[in-house]
């Protein structure tokens, strides 16, 4: 810790942090917060910030619609096929590694994670950042993490967290972080234990827009609600599934020499090499409530090819049913009532984007965002010049921001 203030005080003294003229920018993601959670009339304070900023009617995630994908194209502005993290769980076929969201030592390894966070372009600009628990800030390459980063607590209290947030944003000008990112699992958890039409999501919900509250409570505190923009998102939705809606896969590839990664809503199915083509076709002609595809004939707006990681076939189920492969006890799916991961232009996978702050127009109203064009939006608000390639275009977003705002030098 002494060494990171040591670096830090070095920077500033040579005039490498202009951080003073820098705007702030608070990105907070609630897990699974489906696009009209917010239009259930139970959410005052959100209301409040879209009265004030800008609301768009909802924020698509990629393909597929899951946690660590979408949060990683969120703050790289790349789709999952282009970041790496093309799914929560992951096999490397000829490494035989495995990614999956408990395998922490994973989780933490650089190695899956390709692409620029934001807080590495705020890094190389001399901007300090901070995260809790944003997917991917964990990375054991210090050079790739934010400045301040915790390791994963999925029970930590949400107002400590805020609580934090705050401390950031009150240390001295030379060690405070001026992009922040914060993470908030509750929806998520509760829309795939209830479903998203239960009492229970709307408690969830509730207590969500409750961390709105206090959060904007504490910022005029420390005086800073004028100053601070906060960027509201969800990485997608949630629907309904059924118990008596499951495809069981094992019974179409029986006989068939193949492995297969991620059931649910999707499947990524690898056959041996002389079996592609016979699977696919077996697997075709029995397709009832799913689609098969091959990398090479998968529409191309699922943006899900061109990557190693991506196997030969992938399955994606029709929104409410589930795929289960031989290797899944099926009774494991009959306890959940939501999930998410579905085709991403399905409308329940759609998450949220809901902005306040100096930088925005106020109380204007859009329709559907990609959740890709947030990381050119973010380096337009600090005037970051992109030197990489990403799929984001700022064009697409920019409209939302408040043209009156002064560029930062
Ligand atoms: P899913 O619904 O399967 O797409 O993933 C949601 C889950 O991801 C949450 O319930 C958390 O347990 C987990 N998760 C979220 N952020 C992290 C993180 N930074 N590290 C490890 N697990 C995480
Ligand atoms: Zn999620
Ligand atoms: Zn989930």
């Amino acid at each position: 810790m002494k060494k990171l203030y040591l670096i830090l005080l070095l920077m500033a003294a040579s005039g490498f942090i202009f951080a003073q003229s820098q705007p702030y920018v608070v990105l907070i993601s609630f897990d699974g917060f489906r696009w009209d959670y917010s239009e259930r009339g139970i959410t005052p304070n959100i209301e409040r910030l879209k009265e004030c900023g800008v609301h768009a009617k909802t924020l698509k995630p990629c393909f597929p619609s899951k946690t660590f994908p979408n949060h990683y194209s969120i703050i790289t502005g790349m789709y999952p096929e282009n970041h790496g993290i093309i799914s929560n769980n992951m096999r490397d076929l000829r490494t035989r590694k495995e990614f999956h969201l408990y395998a922490r030592e994973e989780v933490k390894n650089p190695d899956w994670y390709k692409g620029e966070a934001f807080w590495e372009t705020t890094t190389k600009k001399g901007i300090i950042s901070a995260s809790y628990f944003w997917p991917g800030s964990e990375v054991t390459d210090a050079s790739r993490r934010p400045t301040y980063s915790f390791k994963y607590k999925h029970n930590f209290p949400y107002e400590n967290r805020i609580d934090t947030v705050i401390n950031w944003l009150t240390l001295p000008e030379d060690l405070r972080p001026h992009f922040i990112a914060t993470y908030f699992h509750d929806t998520d958890s509760y829309g795939h234990q209830y479903g998203p039409n239960s009492p229970e999501i709307d408690s969830s919900i509730v207590r969500l827009d409750n961390i709105i509250g206090y959060f904007y409570r504490e910022l005029e505190r420390i005086n800073m609600q004028d100053s601070v923009n906060v960027i509201l998102v969800s990485d997608h939705g949630m629907t309904e599934i059924y118990a008596d809606k499951i495809i069981s896969v094992g019974e179409i590839t029986s006989g068939y020499h193949y492995e297969s990664i991620d059931n649910g809503p999707f499947l990524l199915i690898e056959p041996e090499e002389n079996e592609i083509d016979s699977l696919f076709s077996e697997l075709k002609s029995h397709e009832e409530h799913f689609t098969t595809y091959t990398k090479s004939t998968i529409p191309d707006y699922y943006h899900f090819s061109h990557n190693d990681l991506i196997f030969s076939l992938i399955l994606v189920a029709d929104p409410g049913w589930t795929l289960v492969d031989k290797t899944e006890s099926e009774e494991w799916y009959l306890d959940g009532k939501g999930t998410h991961g579905y085709d991403n232009n399905f409308l329940d996978m759609h998450g949220t984007f809901i902005v306040n702050g100096p930088h925005f127009k106020n109380g204007y109203k859009t329709g559907t965002l990609n959740n890709i064009d947030i990381y050119p939006l973010l380096c337009e608000i600090f005037n970051l010049k992109i030197d990489h390639k990403i799929d984001g275009e700022l064009n697409n977003i920019k409209f939302i921001l408040n043209n009156n705002q002064k560029k930062y030098e």
